[in-house]
């Protein structure tokens, strides 16, 4: 019979938009690279490449974040769906925290609890997105904004983060992207991937350039507080009378419980420029039709943000700051690395990789994947920032096993230097 069936002609095909948007996913990259590891090698892996120190004991986070999580679970008064926004005493506690470091207070109406960072950024996306429009992104940058620009047909700018300028933005280069259908411009600070903190004043001047533009600022502040070298974190929010400003934040890196996907958004627009543009009527549509985050860690929230001690912090900064030292040092005495900055925030550091000093290895890519195939340590390849060439090194680990990492590392570019030819 089989040769009898008429073909039948099924109407449905893949989104290809969506292979389009995951060349920009770290996981798709990290788990190509990973494909090389040597099954063989019996010593431990080593992750130099995910932002997310939850899985060392020495980055568990605060007793009473884990308490507040189990309380709300066990008072059975959490399981319902959250209002859209989120639960009004998270709200509240939120609105709260981000305050602090504030010239003036935020409401409960100015904050949206989100499923983790992540959807703060795809809703502030869909809510801007028109026809036409384009957004700047910094270059490099957090891929996940490529990703959902595509997804939502936001034409991308990339302008420049300044090497030889601690990773400034290029205000200069700025000047000739923008036009009137650009809707917003971001900034990652402290940054992912290169590691850097802006100062005050590049903030200021940051949002005097918005506003000239006419444009709102995103300010993912994903990594907020997680400094540790001479620039103290500034959140953006501060310049909000200047030009209206979105942050975006979490409790995954600074709580380091990325799983647990709690996110925000917060209007620092004391102006309400938002308001009279409806964008903030727009927000609320957005979140009509999108998930909530889950309900009994929004229920914790007012716990984790008021009850966690300096101590927590203090320990986790410490160790990082000690990971951050050990990195810096460590790749700066290794010939075939430059252009290294000494990390001052986040997890991550940006390291440009000098060929000549190199034999048979010719990109990124082909760099981390031999790493990852006789060291097994995992670098991600720049290339998915849009920085070929370059790799990013994640520092955010057990300092023990950082160590062993950057020997490895050591090792693994001896044994593939150049040798002169004299
Ligand atoms: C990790 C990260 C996010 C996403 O955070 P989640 O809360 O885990 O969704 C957003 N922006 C940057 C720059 C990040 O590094």
């Amino acid at each position: 019979m089989g040769s009898m069936k008429k073909e039948h002609y099924w109407k449905f095909r893949p989104n290809a938009d969506l292979e389009t948007a995951s060349t920009f996913s770290i996981k798709r990259v990290i788990d190509v690279v990973k494909t090389n590891l040597n099954q063989n090698d019996e010593r431990a892996l080593i992750p130099l490449s995910y932002g997310d120190p939850s899985a060392f004991s020495c980055f568990r986070t605060a007793q009473v974040a884990e308490d507040a999580v189990v309380e709300a679970l066990a008072s059975a008064k959490c399981n319902a769906y959250a209002p859209k926004g989120g639960i009004v005493q998270a709200r509240r506690s939120l609105a709260g925290y981000l305050s602090r470091n504030l010239p003036y207070k935020l409401s409960a109406d100015d904050v949206y609890v989100t499923l983790g960072a992540y959807q703060a950024i795809q809703v502030l996306l869909a809510a801007l997105r028109r026809p036409g429009a384009n957004i700047l992104l910094p270059k490099p940058g957090y891929p996940a904004y490529e990703a959902l620009s595509l997804v939502n047909h936001l034409e991308v700018r990339h302008f420049d983060l300044l090497q030889e300028q601690g990773w400034e933005v290029d205000l200069n280069g700025l000047e000739t992207l923008a036009d009137d259908k650009t809707v917003a411009m971001v900034i990652i600070n402290p940054g992912n991937p290169c590691g850097n903190v802006f100062t005050r004043d590049h903030l200021h001047k940051i949002a005097e350039t918005a506003r000239r533009f006419g444009i709102p600022v995103i300010a993912d502040e994903a990594y907020a507080h997680l400094t540790f070298g001479s620039n103290s974190f500034v959140p953006m929010g501060i310049f909000g009378m200047i030009t209206p400003v979105f942050t975006v934040g979490s409790l995954s890196k600074r709580w380091m419980v990325p799983g647990w996907r709690l996110g925000w958004i917060a209007r620092n627009d004391p102006n309400d420029i938002f308001s009279e543009h409806k964008i903030v009527e727009c927000i609320s549509r957005c979140l009509d039709s999108n998930a909530s985050a889950t309900t009994f860690i929004q229920a914790a929230l007012p716990q984790i943000l008021e009850k966690t001690t300096d101590d927590f912090f203090i320990k986790t900064l410490n160790i990082l700051k000690k990971d951050a030292d050990m990195c810096y040092e460590a790749l700066k005495g290794i010939p075939c690395f430059t252009c290294l900055e000494k990390p001052q925030g986040s997890l991550f550091l940006m390291v440009k990789l000098d060929f000549s000093k190199l034999k048979g290895i010719n990109d990124d890519m082909e760099f981390c994947s031999e790493l990852a195939k006789e060291e097994s340590v995992i670098l991600l390849p720049g290339y998915v920032f849009k920085m070929k060439n370059w790799v990013r090194v994640t520092f955010g680990i057990d300092p023990l096993l950082l160590e062993d990492g950057l020997a490895r590392i050591k090792t693994f570019c001896l044994r593939h230097t150049a040798t002169k030819v004299c």
